[in-house]
Parts: structure tokens; C-alpha cells; sequence
């Protein structure tokens, strides 16, 4: 794979994305959706979020506008691929009463269709491969997630502007991109710097006839991706914070931390690396048929850790504990590296603005 990088003038973003549709892929691109920059379909480039700015504080979000033709100038909405790859909610498989009195069961898959994402993040990509080691690296492979992630063709932007919530650079994770694209852009003022990451991104690239990035294009798009690196203020203490967390697990700081928590889940249901899901028959009302579904669910419920007429996790402090002690610690053993990508959306999205780098600081180095 040759690794020249060209210019996409921003007049011409919508023949990327007519490339893709007709290679068969469904676009989805970051739009304004109530107050907040979502993922939807993109049938033109422009319903992209041009001139759009967001404000990122812990508990708070907010949308600002200015006159720039920037479409990419904001670092993540509330969404990450997740949903696109574990569906929030669906049905496994259906189960049927048979006239002769027997069951039926049958499976149902996703369709997995084609499906192209605009303007995907390097802590996205990041949280996608640590998905990809949990639902396709273990022993079992998850068909339903299977299906979708084989047809999944990914465009990423380097982000320009990260919010105060991010730390990205801090756990190595962004904001430039070094894994897991098809195509990587990074958004100038009069068009995208292009890079390709895979033969299938190349030869979209090569399709378009684009002129090569000049010197001073490549030079701006490496300055620019640095200074988004070094705008970051929030960090973790390490990348491996195991031991540390393990040390602290009676630390007083989980009942202070527990007196300002909802146990509302907002944090895992953002969180684009938290995989946690929980099963439960929907029968039929006249008892014929049922689906078997499987919905995310969160450490913080109480249902998440009931077990046979006990909860194991009973309080706000333990459920907690356990969603950072795993998230920043256990995570380690289970897949060789922090659960945690730097994205912060679950402290722009914690409703009392709890914000993990305070804690995580706070618990280890009471713990070491
Ligand atoms: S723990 Fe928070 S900052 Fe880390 S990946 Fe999850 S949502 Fe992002
Ligand atoms: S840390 Fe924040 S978002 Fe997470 S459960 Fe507690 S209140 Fe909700």
C-alpha cells in the first residue's frame, strides 16, 4: 500500500460520501440533534455540523456556533460506534409454540449491512478495538456484533478541537489517528488533508482523482493534531492504574464519591468501551411465542449484580467502586491495557459532574 496523503477540497466532501453510497454502504455522519452532535444518515454533506463548536464541562454540554466553514471543530457528541456494533436493544432469537405441543426456537441475526461512518474519533477507535477484543477475541464470538463489524467502513477525522473533558493524549489514545481507519482526514479551512488506512480506503481515495497534500498541508495537519494533544488539561495519574486502585479499596473517598452519585448509569451508557448487557424473555400475551432480548445494562443497577436472592452490590459506594476499579484496573487482566480511551463524555455526561481523572488521582495516591 503506497501511503501518499491527498487533498480533499472541502467543495467536494460529497463525493466521498457519493462514493461510498455507491459502493453500497448506508452513510451515517455527525449531525445537530436536539441540543447535541449525534450520528444519523448522511445523504449530503451538507447536513454536516458546519460552523458548530461544543462546550464540554463535567455535567455540562453545550452547542455554540461561529462563522467558520468547519464542519469536524468539535471533539464527540454523545455517541461513540458503539451502538452501531451492540445494539442497545435487540432480539437474539424467538422461541414458538408448535401445534403438536413442542417449542421452536430461532435464531435471528442482524443484517449486517454495509455500513460507512463519517467523522469516527481516535479514542472511537481506540474503545472499537478494545470492543473487538471482547466480542470477537474471547473464546465465543459474538455473531450479532460479527455481522455488523465485518461490513463496517470507517472515515476519522483528527480532532481540531478537543473539549476540556478530554484526555486522550493522556492514555495514548489520540487525537491522532493510528489505528482502525479506512480513511483518516484531518479538516483544514479549505479542505481535508487525506490519508488512507486500508487497500479498500486507498482505492476509494484513488477513485476520486484528488491532488496530493502539498508540504505546508501535511505540516498544518501535524501541527494542528500536536496542539490538540497539548491543549488537553485533564490526565490520568498512569495508564496502569491496577495496583493503585487495588490499594484503595477501602479508601473513605468511595463514600464521598458515593454521596454525589446517582447510580443513574449515564457514564456506562455513554462510555464507548462498557460492553455490560443483561437478557430477559418479552413473551407474548396470549403465552404463544416469546424473543429473547438483549439490552445494555449497567454496574450501576441494582439488577446487574443480583445473584441468586442477594445483590452483591447493594450501595451506590460498591457500584462505584466497581465500575472504576474495572474500568481503570481489572481491565488489565482482561485485556491487557485500561478500559478507558480518555473520551471523557462520562464526565461531560455525569448528571452531578463527577469527573473519573479526580477520583482516579484522589484513590491512588491514597493508595501508593
Ligand atoms: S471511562 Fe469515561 S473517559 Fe474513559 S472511555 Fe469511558 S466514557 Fe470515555
Ligand atoms: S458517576 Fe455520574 S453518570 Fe455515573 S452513575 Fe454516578 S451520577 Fe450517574
Amino acid at each position: 500500500m503506497s501511503t501518499m496523503t491527498s487533498f480533499l477540497p472541502r467543495g467536494r466532501l460529497w463525493q466521498l460520501i457519493d462514493a461510498l453510497r455507491a459502493r453500497g454502504f448506508r452513510c451515517i455522519g455527525p449531525q445537530v440533534r436536539e441540543g447535541a452532535i449525534v450520528y444519523a444518515d448522511l445523504a449530503d454533506a451538507d447536513q454536516l455540523p458546519a460552523g458548530v463548536l461544543v462546550e464540554q464541562a463535567p455535567g455540562a454540554y453545550r452547542l455554540r456556533r461561529d462563522a467558520s466553514a468547519r464542519q469536524f471543530a468539535w471533539a464527540n457528541g454523545p455517541q461513540a460506534l458503539k451502538p452501531f456494533l451492540f445494539a442497545p436493544r435487540e432480539t437474539l432469537w424467538h422461541a414458538r409454540r408448535e401445534a403438536d405441543g413442542g417449542i421452536a426456537f430461532a435464531e435471528q441475526f442482524s443484517d449486517g449491512a454495509p455500513i460507512a461512518v463519517i467523522g469516527v474519533r481516535a479514542c472511537d477507535l481506540a474503545a472499537l478495538a478494545l470492543q473487538d477484543a471482547h466480542f470477537l477475541e474471547q473464546q465465543y464470538v459474538d455473531a450479532w456484533y460479527a455481522a455488523r463489524r465485518r461490513n463496517l467502513f470507517l472515515v476519522a477525522v483528527e480532532c481540531s478541537h478537543p473539549a476540556a473533558t478530554c484526555f486522550c493524549a493522556s492514555t495514548g489514545d489520540g487525537p491522532q489517528v493510528r489505528q482502525g481507519s479506512d480513511i483518516t482526514l484531518v479538516e483544514l479551512e479549505d479542505g481535508f488533508v487525506a490519508r488512507h488506512g486500508s487497500e479498500r480506503g486507498a482505492e476509494l481515495l484513488a477513485a476520486l482523482q484528488l491532488p496530493q497534500a502539498d508540504a505546508a498541508q501535511e505540516e498544518q495537519a501535524q501541527a494542528q493534531t500536536d496542539a490538540a494533544a497539548a491543549a488537553q488539561t485533564r490526565s490520568l495519574p498512569s495508564r496502569n492504574l491496577r495496583e493503585g486502585l487495588l490499594a484503595s479499596l477501602d479508601h473513605p473517598r468511595w463514600d464521598d464519591v458515593a454521596s454525589r452519585c446517582l447510580s443513574c448509569g449515564n457514564c456506562t451508557a455513554v462510555c464507548p468501551t462498557c460492553f455490560c448487557h443483561a437478557q430477559r424473555e418479552a413473551p407474548r400475551l396470549d403465552g404463544d411465542a416469546t424473543e429473547h432480548v438483549r439490552e445494555w445494562d449497567s454496574c450501576f443497577t441494582r439488577g446487574h449484580s443480583y445473584l441468586h436472592g442477594f445483590t452483591v452490590r447493594p450501595d451506590t459506594r460498591t457500584r462505584y467502586r466497581q465500575w472504576l476499579v474495572h474500568k481503570l484496573g481489572t481491565w488489565h487482566d482482561q485485556y491487557g491495557r485500561s478500559g478507558c480511551v480518555g473520551c471523557g463524555r462520562c464526565i461531560a455526561w455525569c448528571p452531578v459532574g463527577i469527573d473519573l481523572t479526580e477520583e482516579a488521582a484522589a484513590l491512588v495516591e491514597a493508595g501508593e
